[in-house]
């Protein structure tokens, strides 16, 4: 493990011409103290955990000095928000400020967001509030620990600066590491400008940095853009098969390499609802749950529009190549979804009526608003042996007799494949998150954070959302429905 002052910073970014990003420095906070350090993350970064004691290290994260090799820049972007194009957009409040090169686990760029005004900015102050980071902090973790592909966050500084929203909030910035914070919408910027040439640096910097095996390909653009289709159908199956909704699919939030990105206004679902909506600006539901899939596949055309200009040697054949690749999006969504629930469901082998197997139990489970999380987990434990041991999971049904028949078939298909009760429960608990993170829990951690300057919950949260399969007793109450009080909490995308 590294101090800070020992670690290896470089900035291939920056290297790339001006017209790729402008070089910004974040503006510093006055006072700022250190709410959370994750040490996965810090373990993954090779940096000591007890750098983040040292008064130090939070000044040089927060801006207020540089390390060699630093050279912070904003990333220039554009993007497709709530289906209309958007120019000009970039990072508006969040500084790259480097690549850290580990000597164990790759490169990973050095975010910090909510360091300050950059140009682009617009009307934004730059600043991010306490309450977001936190959300975007847990949340991260929380999506990382059952093995879904997301950028990481490494703590939250704190401080006593005002950030005006709706109401008066205290700024705070977050740290955040990803291989790459390239987005569908950095391609977009240089298409719709005709920068073609900008596009082909773009395209093979991409490839030499984070797709390298793709390097000596025959034709690597045409594998780039697969891929990307191909990562961004997993992601999304993934996102699904755990109740996620992202929230803010613009093509600017999509990573080019198949991660979750740009927490705001996201939201796990509780009761299951296929139209659930957690964005409260998002008054036409575009990115409800249930479109996901596919605004995936309309981000993905996006992308693939903005790459046309790299991908063949005639020109005239390239939107064929794009939309050939495209059609496999939704056979490949489809495919990784059932695997998704095919596994949640504890099935090994695959039956051409598992579709309606599942079709079922979710149109059955929205009508009676059963509990997305606490069903899966619930389902680790059914029995084909002695019924009355299903009973808990039956009793979260309204339509009783609805759901005894929808086990019966459980039942059957499980029997047909000689299921054994004990090995299965063990295998779908590595598949039914116990613990995800509800509203609830974030809005508890912001509420004693904000309040009593208390972060114990913060810490707490991140704990138990890396282990999400495990059991936890002392944490048990997490895993139950969610307090009274929760029913009414909304999230915007004002953060
Ligand atoms: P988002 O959808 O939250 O990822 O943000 C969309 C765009 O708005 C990005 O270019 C952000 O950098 C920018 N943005 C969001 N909030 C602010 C803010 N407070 N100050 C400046 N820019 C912001
Ligand atoms: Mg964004």
């Amino acid at each position: 493990m590294k101090k800070i002052s020992q670690l290896n910073f470089n900035n291939s970014y920056a290297r790339l011409p001006d017209a790729f990003f402008s070089r910004v420095k974040p503006t510093p906070f006055n006072n700022t103290h250190l709410v959370s350090v994750n040490k996965m993350v810090a373990d993954l970064l090779e940096i000591d955990i007890h750098e983040f004691a040292r008064h130090e290290t939070l000044a040089m994260f927060s801006g207020h000095s540089q390390l060699p090799g630093m050279q912070p820049i904003a990333q220039c972007y554009a993007g497709h928000q709530f289906g209309g194009y958007v120019p000009r957009l970039g990072d508006g409040r969040a500084i790259l400020l480097g690549e850290i090169q580990t000597d164990n686990y790759g490169k990973w760029d050095l975010q910090v967001k909510g360091s300050g005004l950059t140009p682009y900015s617009r009307d934004g102050d730059g600043r991010a509030v306490l309450r977001s980071t936190i959300r975007e902090y847990l949340c991260s973790e929380a999506m990382h620990g059952p093995g879904i592909p997301t950028s990481r966050a490494l703590c939250i500084i704190g401080s006593d600066e005002e950030v005006y929203r709706e109401r008066i909030e205290t700024g705070a910035m977050l740290l955040r590491a990803a291989p790459s914070h390239v987005r569908f919408g950095t391609f977009e910027y240089f298409y719709y400008k005709n920068q073609f040439d900008e596009i082909q640096t773009l395209t093979d910097y991409v490839i030499d940095e984070n797709f390298d095996w793709l390097k000596n390909s025959n034709n690597k653009y045409i594998t780039l853009l697969d891929e990307v289709i191909t990562r961004t159908a997993k992601l999304i199956a993934q996102w699904q098969a755990i109740g996620f909704s992202h929230g803010v699919m613009n093509t600017d939030n999509m990573s080019i390499l198949g991660i979750t990105i740009d927490y705001g206004p996201f939201g796990f679902m509780e009761a299951y609802d296929p139209g659930y909506i957690c964005n409260h600006s998002d008054h036409h539901g575009r990115y409800a749950f249930n479109q996901q899939p596919d605004i995936g596949l309309f981000n993905l055309s996006c992308f693939a529009q903005a790459i046309l200009p790299v991908l063949g040697i005639k020109p005239e054949e390239n939107a064929e190549i794009a939309k050939q690749s495209l059609r496999q999006y939704g056979a490949l969504f489809t495919r990784y979804y059932a695997d998704q629930m095919r596994t949640k469901l504890g099935l090994d082998s695959m039956h051409s009526d598992d579709p309606m197997l599942t079709r079922n139990l979710l149109d059955l489970m929205h009508q009676d608003k059963v509990d997305y999380t606490i069903f899966f987990r619930q389902l680790c434990r059914f029995s084909t042996q002695n019924d009355s041991l299903n009973q808990p999971l039956r009793n979260l049904f309204i339509q009783r007799e609805a759901f005894d028949n929808w086990a019966a078939q459980y039942k059957l298909r499980l029997q047909q494949e000689q299921s054994n009760d004990q090995t299965r429960n063990a295998q779908m608990k590595k598949i039914n998150p116990k613990y995800i993170l509800r509203n609830y829990m974030a809005e508890k951690a912001i509420r004693m954070a904000e309040e009593k300057h208390d972060y114990s919950e913060i810490d707490l949260l991140l704990e138990l959302l890396q282990s999400p399969f495990s059991e936890q007793p002392e944490h048990e109450v997490y895993a139950g429905f969610p307090p009274e009080w929760a029913q009414h909490i909304s999230v915007s995308c004002s953060s």
